[in-house]
């Protein structure tokens, strides 16, 4: 049996927590401000750094922060777009329901102003459908840069 040095689980090697500066100037009552507890284990361990274990747990918060803010900025990005979607899907169907109605008036129309307006009408669809595929396509790209930033750990 070996009785390691390991970092300080309440103050993570600092010495001090903070938010007790108050108290006995926030010295940490874990690991009497040394920053290292004492643990007993079957394997020897190194003495490890508090400063460097307190400066990579600070880094690390910091990483959790920034990656928190990128998933939020994602899934903002997302509903945006998938709003964006809704709207250019409901276009495409409205539209597809003007060529119905038309074909249907074509006693009021001659063949080419009818023929004229479906072309138009085509036109503007397959722009639609092209901006659809667009936004699908991004999202589809935000989908799994979301599913990798939760996903990773
Ligand atoms: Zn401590």
């Amino acid at each position: 049996m070996y009785i390691n040095k390991i970092v300080c689980l309440k103050c993570h090697g600092l010495g001090n927590i903070p938010y007790y500066a108050g108290i006995r100037d926030g010295i940490c009552f874990q690991c009497g401000g040394s920053g290292l507890i004492t643990e007993k284990s079957n394997i020897k361990k190194d003495t490890p750094n508090p400063k460097e274990c307190y400066n990579q747990y600070i880094q690390d918060k910091k990483q959790q922060v920034i990656k928190h803010n990128k998933i939020k900025e994602l899934k903002d990005k997302i509903q945006e777009l998938e709003s964006d979607l809704k709207a250019n899907t409901d276009i495409e169907t409205t539209k597809q329901g003007l060529i119905n109605i038309f074909k249907k008036m074509n006693k009021n129309y001659t063949q080419q102003e009818l023929d004229a307006f479906i072309d138009a009408i085509n036109v503007t669809i397959k722009l639609n459908n092209d901006k659809i595929c667009k936004i699908k396509k991004e999202l589809k790209e935000l989908y799994k840069q979301l599913y990798e930033l939760t996903n990773d750990k």
